[in-house]
């Protein structure tokens, strides 16, 4: 249910309402817009009808039931965008905002290598696994923490903040420690447990769907995490899977205005991983800006012929540059900014 305070509701008012919502076993969820308060009391939907006698106390305008299976995440919740900030970054406001990095980090050097070429090129944010969930066990599986180190210092060398993976509950608050945006890989999507724990954590969390994942059950994804109290989640196409065979993944670019119509959420595209060959990830990046994404994630590596895992996804330095140059009139034609 939605609690839609009056604008000039006190703040006492405002409390009272969320201690009744304790008390009813529900948890609010507060927005504060510029015009008025906004709770949302979220919980068991089995007799949620009873919170409707809240309209009754001083201060509250209206309450409302939210209609769509995802509560916190659809936009009855919260109509304006979410800007999510990283550091001095902020993913989804007017600013196009570009994640880029290796696939897996490798070393200091070609960490802090590739940190300097894509913050060169206009990135705002560093990518790189140290987690990496391979298809074989017999594929470089990450360097785990040292690799988090490498990271870390790439960010002291650039500025940069950095976006990683976590694949396993058990790493959750070390991979927080250090990185400053968490991703949950496309295989774990589903994995409520992690999902969970990421709910309790304070930095942002980059949700990439999954490869065989409905936009629904991707936002319900997202409302796990935004349920245990972190409202911070960037979702992330990347391609899904279907009969071609001649692409890594099929990009599903109509899950941007679909997702945007039906969320607050930022959205974010990974062509890389979609398209999974370095010639067309230039194409989709374009289409991806002009359908409507808040921002890329580009795999980009100083060699991609000597990459760990997905090079020939990978951008050369000046392949990423040129990209990077090329996406400024898409990002002007939807009347974005940030390149
Ligand atoms: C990655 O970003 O390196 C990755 C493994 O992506 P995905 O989970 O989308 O396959
Ligand atoms: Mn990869």
């Amino acid at each position: 249910m939605i609690i839609v305070m009056r604008s000039h509701a006190s703040e006492t008012e405002i409390k009272e309402v969320i201690k009744k919502i304790e008390k009813m076993h529900y948890k609010p969820h507060v927005i504060k817009g510029i015009e008025r308060t906004v709770i949302g009391a979220i919980g068991d939907e089995r007799g949620k009808e009873r919170l409707q006698s809240l309209e009754s106390m001083p201060g509250v305008e209206k309450v409302m039931p939210i209609l769509q299976p995802y509560k916190l995440a659809s936009r009855e919740f919260k109509p304006e965008n979410s800007k999510i900030k990283v550091r001095n970054v902020s993913i989804g406001g007017k600013e196009v905002v570009v994640i880029a990095g290796p696939c897996s980090v490798e070393s200091k050097e070609q960490m802090i290598e590739s940190a300097r070429i894509v913050k060169k090129a206009g990135a705002k944010i560093l990518r790189g696994g140290a987690f990496k969930p391979r298809t074989s066990p017999y594929s470089f599986q990450g360097l785990e923490e040292e690799g988090l180190k490498m990271l870390a210092l790439a960010r002291e060398k650039t500025g940069l903040p950095f976006v990683t993976e976590v694949m396993d509950t058990v790493d959750v608050d070390m991979v927080a420690d250090y990185a400053d945006i968490l991703q949950v890989g496309a295989r774990n999507i589903q994995n409520f447990s992690l999902l969970k724990k990421l709910g309790k954590v304070k930095k942002p969390i980059l949700l990439k769907r999954g490869m065989m994942t409905t936009l629904i059950e991707f936002l319900m994804s997202a409302e796990y995490i935004l349920s245990e109290g972190n409202p911070n989640v960037i979702l992330c196409e990347r391609g899904i899977r279907t009969f071609e065979t001649e692409t890594r993944n099929t990009l599903d670019l109509s899950a941007i205005p679909v997702i945007k119509s039906k969320s607050h959420l930022p959205v974010i595209v990974d062509p890389s991983h979609a398209i999974g060959h370095w010639q067309f990830v230039s194409a989709m990046s374009k289409a991806a800006i002009a359908a409507g994404a808040d921002g890329l994630l580009i795999e980009v590596h100083p060699r991609p012929e000597e990459a760990f895992s997905d090079g020939a996804q990978s951008l050369k330095p000046e392949r990423f540059a040129k990209l990077m140059k090329e996406l400024k009139p898409f990002v002007i034609a939807s009347n974005r900014s940030g390149l």
